[in-house]
């Protein structure tokens, strides 16, 4: 018999990046993985010493290539997933922050997405491959709708 999986946790913390051009929808970027298959928030492990906000400023700023200042907390996802070279389940939560966006361009995203790019909120949201994904930005839109 297979020995059964051990069981690990991780955080990690990301953002929805907004910017808002007079009379045009507000846009958020994210990014493609998986060989541009799978769009997804910018996230990322927080390391030692990180506050869950400055991991998210950090995260989007190497992932999509743009710098952003946090408005606040939008809320935290939790998923399992299996790592299959420790045979571990893995239980992994993410907190995710509004950034407004300052600077920077999605040009300049790192080697670990395949493509960084802003979008209108409302395509994002049809783009986004994880539900958990989508009710983060559809609570980050109702927190912009607000404002
Ligand atoms: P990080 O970006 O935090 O460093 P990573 O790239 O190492 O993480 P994840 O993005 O968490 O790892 O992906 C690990 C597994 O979880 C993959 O199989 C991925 O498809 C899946 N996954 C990623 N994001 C989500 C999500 N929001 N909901 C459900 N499953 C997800």
């Amino acid at each position: 018999m297979t020995r059964p999986a051990t069981i690990k946790t991780q955080v990690s913390s990301g953002g929805v990046i907004y910017r808002e051009e007079i009379g045009k929808e507000v846009e958020i970027a994210l990014v493609a993985v998986k060989d541009g298959k799978v769009w997804s928030l910018p996230k990322g492990l927080m390391e030692k010493g990180e506050e869950a906000s400055e991991t998210a400023v950090r995260e989007v700023r190497e992932e999509t290539g743009l710098s952003g200042k946090i408005i606040e907390k939008v809320g935290d996802i939790t998923y399992w997933y299996y790592i299959k070279e420790d045979n571990a389940k893995c239980r992994k939560t993410v907190h995710f922050f509004l950034l407004e966006y300052v600077s920077g361009s999605t040009s300049d995203h790192n080697w670990e997405v395949d493509k960084a790019e802003w979008f209108p909120i409302r395509e994002a949201l049809r783009r986004l491959s994880y539900k958990g994904d989508q009710e983060i930005v559809q609570k980050a839109k109702e927190m912009l709708s607000g404002k």
